[in-house]
């Protein structure tokens, strides 16, 4: 890294220290963390981080599925300072706004499918998706319908961690036993996970499979009490998950038929990850009524989010003599500074075309990643573009998985970390979601590492004789 490391203000031991004490981490798991402490990264660039020891790594993981346009970009910082200095904020209720939170507005509405031409800002992905399920309710009830308040989600999805989207996700490895859930109103279908479905149906029958079951659910909660459908277009921490062709396009014409709104949940997805600023319509042919959108909308830069819905959605709620408030907001909702680094994200991002970009390396990381399966570990290579997984498993051939307490995806991340890369452990798998700047050569440089990961965990697990490999 060129950036020259600032001057700490404590030592690297009295950083890790402080951390420890003080600091609880989104997803802490206690026993850990007080035994290991976390590296504190402190430098940053391009596809790289560095820590306050002076480790670099290539961050396999941009930040966590955000910084698309790669790091420490001086122009980003620039835009952030001069809109800090300009008007650092004001606040957006009822009848003021300020002018990047207009103009990012516009260029939303340009970029978003369809008729997509309003935008609701939140601070992030889980205010995103809790602003579409309350604008869901309010939108049915304008439309005389209050009773249509429940929705449905997919087992295994993420949605966010605050109490109404943590409900609405349906990861179980998230249902904390000492945390509550709101389970009236919401309900589940199943996960489309291909690799995991069941053994006598090819992924053409698990596909009717999942559609029957999801009109079913539609039918048995009854339409009129349904308000919509919250779906992202790969699950992204539910494993990378990639539903059968034509599921997105046959669960939204179930929504169509029914009259359920369709959510779609692009906080991973949009802003280039899939080689499309969106990936809905361009690359799953579904034209949602609401797109939640936020990590790549900044690059991470500045913490924002978006919901933006229909024109359909918008004449409703807004309809002209019914006294109507929309009383839903945040102090932060439009902030000058996240807007600004918003627009100056997609300026870069159209500029470099990232996209183009992205659709060029996208398939070169797939086709570089599925060489691990030659590894008897690895038991599926999956996603899409700069979207990817590794699944460790026990026995390829039946697909077993290994058991939760050999920690595979931990073991195989703490290895990559050791050789200067950064993986994202999550059970047995291992996601990646790099910067979208990552050059052909990096990815080879990220795929060398990896590799070199997973035999060391192989032969450390066949030494310990816990795998017959
Ligand atoms: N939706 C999806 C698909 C996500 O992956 C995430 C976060 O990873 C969220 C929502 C929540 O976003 P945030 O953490 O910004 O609230």
């Amino acid at each position: 890294m060129t950036n020259p490391a600032p001057t700490l203000s404590r030592d690297a031991d009295t950083l890790w220290r402080q951390d420890h004490d003080h600091f609880l981490h989104p997803w802490a798991h206690f026993d850990s963390f007080a035994k290991d402490g976390s590296p504190v990264m402190n430098q940053s660039e391009g596809v790289y981080v560095g820590d306050v020891a002076g480790k670099r790594y290539l961050d396999g993981i941009g930040g966590l599925w955000c910084v698309n346009i790669g790091h420490g970009r001086e122009e980003m910082a620039d835009a952030i300072a001069a809109q800090a200095r300009q008007l650092a904020y004001y606040n957006p209720f009822v009848d003021t706004t300020n002018v990047p939170a207009t103009e990012l507005a516009a260029k939303l509405s340009e970029l978003a499918p369809g008729d997509l031409n309003h935008v609701f800002y939140s601070t992030g992905g889980s205010t995103a998706n809790e602003t579409a399920y309350r604008m869901a309710q309010f939108y049915w009830s304008c439309r005389g319908q209050p009773d249509k308040r429940h929705v449905i989600a997919r087992e295994g999805a993420y949605h966010g961690s605050t109490y109404l989207t943590m409900s609405l996700g349906g990861r179980i490895e998230d249902r904390a036993p000492e945390f509550g859930y709101i389970t009236d109103t919401i309900h589940h279908v199943s996960c489309p996970d291909p690799y995991r479905r069941p053994q006598e149906m090819d992924e053409a029958a698990f596909c009717d499979h999942l559609i029957e079951e999801l009109e079913q659910k539609i039918r048995e909660l009854g339409a009129d009490r349904l308000a919509a459908f919250f779906a992202e277009p790969i699950l992204g921490a539910g494993g990378v998950i990639v539903p059968p062709k034509g599921y997105h396009r046959r669960s939204w014409e179930l929504c169509r038929k029914y009259d359920l709104l369709y959510v779609s949940d692009e906080v991973v997805t949009a802003f280039g990850r899939l080689g499309h600023m969106f990936a809905s319509l361009d690359a799953f042919g579904v034209q949602p009524d609401i797109i939640c959108s936020a990590k790549g909308l900044t690059s991470g830069y500045q913490p924002l989010g978006a919901t933006i819905y229909s024109d359909a959605i918008h004449e409703t709620i807004s309809a002209p003599g019914k006294n109507r408030t929309f009383t839903h907001g945040f102090t932060y909702s439009g902030h000058p500074v996240a807007c600004a680094a918003g627009l100056k994200n997609i300026e870069i991002m159209e500029r470099e075309d990232l996209c183009g970009h992205v659709r060029e390396v996208g398939p070169y990381f797939e086709e570089r990643l599925n060489s691990l399966r030659e590894l008897p570990i690895v038991g599926d290579v999956r996603g899409s573009h700069l979207m990817m997984c590794v699944e460790s498993v026990a026995d390829k051939a039946t697909r077993e998985p290994f058991a939760d307490s050999l920690d595979i995806g931990g073991r195989v991340a703490r290895h990559a970390e050791a050789r200067g890369l950064i993986v994202r452990p999550l059970g047995a798998l291992n996601v990646m979601s790099p910067p979208l700047i990552i050059t052909k050569s990096q990815i080879d440089d990220l795929v060398a590492i990896l590799h070199a990961a997973l035999e060391a965990v192989q032969d450390k697990l066949v030494s310990e004789g816990a795998w017959h490999g």
